[in-house]
């Protein structure tokens, strides 16, 4: 299977800085096709500069960071899956943390979303992981089955689900989590997938201050299936330094 390396971008930038990097990583990624042999590539920018960013991107897909729970009508504000893949979008990121922390997101809600985000012909990139508070109690196996268990729908395959395992207390602040909790969460995610779905390649990215200096060691472990990249993923020499280390296919 090939990795997948997802960026977010998260509410960053201009359209112009948007539109500068979303060249930047089309031309390395163009220009070494030793990476796409190895890496499918995923950027997520904010939906303003979604539009801009597509017809810059051949090799790169393009996701977004949100959809609406709803599928069109008076919802001010919202944006609607139908929207995104009408834009060009191939993937949504659901259920991310900071919009579980911030935005009160909860499991019912990232599930309905998924399910319009599978109507649009679209796959759903759904963030799972524990607080670390929630893992000093020794709760992180049973809090990331219980967001499985409710926030991805039933009929998820490998091609309209991808599960991203994101620690809370790694994401944006340097900490990773140690390969043996990544070994470890990933055998248990995979697990879970089987039981609920069947033997199916469901992909399983991990993230969480990933960055070219820790990737290969974190790429190296069992079904560890590529990463979301926060920080890491706006300077585009970063982004693909973790491509890089991407040595062989699963
Ligand atoms: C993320 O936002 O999903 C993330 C993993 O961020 P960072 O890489 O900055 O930790």
């Amino acid at each position: 299977m090939k990795k997948l390396i997802a960026g977010n971008w998260k509410m960053n930038g201009s359209l112009a800085s948007a539109m500068e990097l979303a060249r930047a990583v089309e031309a390395s990624v163009a220009s070494e096709p030793g990476l796409l042999s190895r890496c499918d590539f995923l950027v997520c920018p904010p939906f303003v500069h979604v539009g801009g960013v597509k017809p810059v991107l051949t090799h790169v897909s393009l996701g977004a960071q949100d959809c609406s729970v709803f599928t069109n009508g008076a919802y001010t504000g919202d944006v609607s899956a139908d929207m995104l893949a009408d834009m060009g979008c191939t993937h949504v990121i659901l259920g991310h943390s900071e919009r579980r922390q911030h935005f009160g997101e909860t499991d019912g809600a990232i599930r309905q979303k998924a399910e319009k985000v599978w109507q649009a012909g679209m796959t759903a990139l759904i963030c799972v992981g524990e607080t670390e508070a929630q893992r000093e109690e020794g709760q992180e196996a049973h809090i990331v089955a219980e967001q499985m268990k409710h926030a991805i729908p039933d009929g998820a395959t490998s091609r309209n689900v991808v599960v991203a395992y994101e620690p809370v207390w790694a994401i944006g602040t340097g900490k990773t989590a140690t390969p043996d909790d990544i070994r470890t969460m990933h055998a248990f995610i995979k697990d879970q997938l089987s039981a609920r779905f069947g033997d199916q390649p469901i992909r399983i990215l991990y993230g969480g201050s990933v960055k070219p200096s820790n990737a290969g060691d974190i790429f190296n472990i069992p079904h560890v299936h590529g990463a979301l990249i926060g920080g890491a993923s706006l300077k585009s020499s970063d982004f693909i330094g973790i491509a890089k280390e991407v040595k062989e296919l699963d």
